[in-house]
């Protein structure tokens, strides 16, 4: 299988070759020529598989390039019982009024970035060991994603990894998780700043070519092809386990932000996969609601971006989105571009006249939801069922309720635990949620990091001296 750019504008790769890019050179993303389909006869063979076995069948269709028995090993090291602290790796769980809980936030840093970051971490250093180079991921994080970089990455050969992350304004187990690694790879640097200001050394880094070349700066940003394609794994894996027989439908809610999560179920749907509908979630940062409503996208500025108690959803502008973009208006690069390049000029692009499509032809439904909402929600699932939800999840349970159907399975996929947001589920139940048992301990553990300036020379003298070479 070779990559193509939403924009038309790269010479078709492997599989590898855009696993260490991140934008394609005309400034769109990698997508592949043509989606593998899987027939009902495949689908039926794979019940029963573990999720690291299930993992190798689907990755195997998009990494080509990678000889079956080495994919297998890597998928096999991914997702084992001891990292994810789970037999099942993602374990379905029934909730009230028809739902039931994908439980994609077992892996070490208790949220679903764990299932792409795993796979992405072991595959990194397999092509990185292949092509004996070596690489230095730089990075901004405000929590999840940087930690589940960190975990994914640790003791990897031929990879370092420098993660910014604001000073003083982490959660106090944010920073423990991250801060308290070890490893001699790994690399926090606590800048005195917000999270933009860091976002932006790190932007500057990427911006400056000598030094990103000299020093092979790379980095795991949701935009990463492996990343999405790890994803399309756990939809498979919850059909599966969902249904008893062929052709039977699922749906799936999806608390949503960088339109990574719910694009992968998106692939997974057009792979042929019996997804009835792809019900999109957001909070009071509705920018993805508002297109499946009106057919009209418009990002938002930063300073129109809510701080929310779901905030790893307080996104404005959907990194991923491009990808189904690309889709909607039948893989036509030249549309594409033009639509982005109105959006520079104008702030917006109208689809409206394709409206009819995204739920008829796509599955795609949407809806938005508030604090109150989190909070109700929280309680509501939590006396019905005894079982507790983090505040992302929430959204997702909130907006799902809308599109329950008879008869068709109604899969939220958890995107954290808990215990990682625990200030609001103290302020919706009126006590903290516990971290789970091996974790308990964390906050009490060495910590690790430098602090420093928010500059960018300051920053660059840091990785010129700690870098991999
Ligand atoms: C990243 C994240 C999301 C949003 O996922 P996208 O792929 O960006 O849409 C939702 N919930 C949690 C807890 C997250 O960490």
């Amino acid at each position: 299988m070779k990559y193509i750019s939403t924009r038309g504008g790269m010479t078709p790769l492997q599989f590898s070759d855009i696993l260490l890019e991140g934008l394609a050179p005309d400034g769109g993303l990698a997508v592949p020529e043509q989606l593998p389909q899987v027939s009902a006869d495949t689908l039926e063979s794979w019940r029963g598989l573990p999720y690291a076995d299930l993992a190798f069948e689907v990755l195997s269709m998009f990494a080509t390039d990678i000889p079956a028995d080495d994919l297998r090993r890597l998928t096999r090291a991914a997702y084992t019982q001891q990292i994810f602290n789970s037999e099942d790796i993602v374990p379905l769980r029934p909730l009230d009024g028809g739902l039931s809980l994908l439980g994609l936030s077992e892996g070490p840093t208790l949220a679903f970035k764990d299932m792409a970051m795993q796979f992405l971490g072991q595959v990194f250093e397999y092509v990185l060991s292949k092509r004996g180079t070596t690489l230095n991921i730089v990075g901004a994080t405000s929590g999840d994603t940087g930690s589940a970089a960190e975990y994914a990455l640790r003791g990897k050969k031929g990879v370092a990894v420098f993660m910014l992350s604001p000073h003083g304004r982490m959660s106090a187990f944010q920073r423990a998780q991250m801060y308290s690694l070890q490893d001699e790879n790994i690399h926090n640097i606590a800048v005195r700043g917000v999270f933009d200001e860091a976002q932006d050394i790190v932007k500057a880094l990427a911006g400056d070519l000598e030094f990103k070349t000299k020093y092979r700066l790379g980095a795991v940003n949701s935009i990463n092809w492996a990343r999405i394609a790890a994803q399309v794994v756990y939809y498979f894996h919850g059909w599966l386990r969902a249904t008893s027989k062929a052709g039977e439908q699922v749906s799936f809610a999806v608390p949503s932000g960088n339109f990574g999560n719910i694009l992968s179920g998106h692939i997974a749907r057009s792979m042929g996969l019996p997804i009835r509908r792809l019900v999109l979630a957001t909070n009071e940062n509705n920018v993805l609601e508002e297109f499946f409503r009106t057919g009209v996208y418009r990002p938002r500025p930063a300073e129109q971006t809510y701080a929310t108690s779901s905030p790893s959803m307080d996104i404005s502008r959907a990194s991923n989105f491009e990808r189904f973009v690309f889709d909607l208006v039948g893989r036509d690069a030249a549309r594409v571009k033009a639509l982005w390049a109105s959006m520079a000029r104008d702030g917006s692009f109208d689809l409206s006249s394709l409206k009819p499509q995204f739920e008829e032809r796509y599955g795609f439904v949407s809806g938005a939801s508030s604090h109150d909402d989190r909070l109700a929600t929280i309680r509501s699932v939590y006396d019905a069922t005894g079982v507790l939800i983090d505040p992302h999840t929430a959204d997702g349970v909130k907006v799902a309720r809308d599109f329950v159907e008879p008869g068709v399975p109604m899969l939220v996929l958890e995107t954290a635990l808990p215990a990682k947001f625990s200030e609001t589920i103290e302020q919706a139940l009126g006590r903290p949620a516990t971290p789970p048992g091996n974790l308990a301990d964390l906050e009490s553990l060495p910590q690790r990091v430098e602090t420093m300036d928010c500059d960018v020379a300051t920053v660059r003298r840091y990785i010129e001296a700690h870098a991999k070479v």
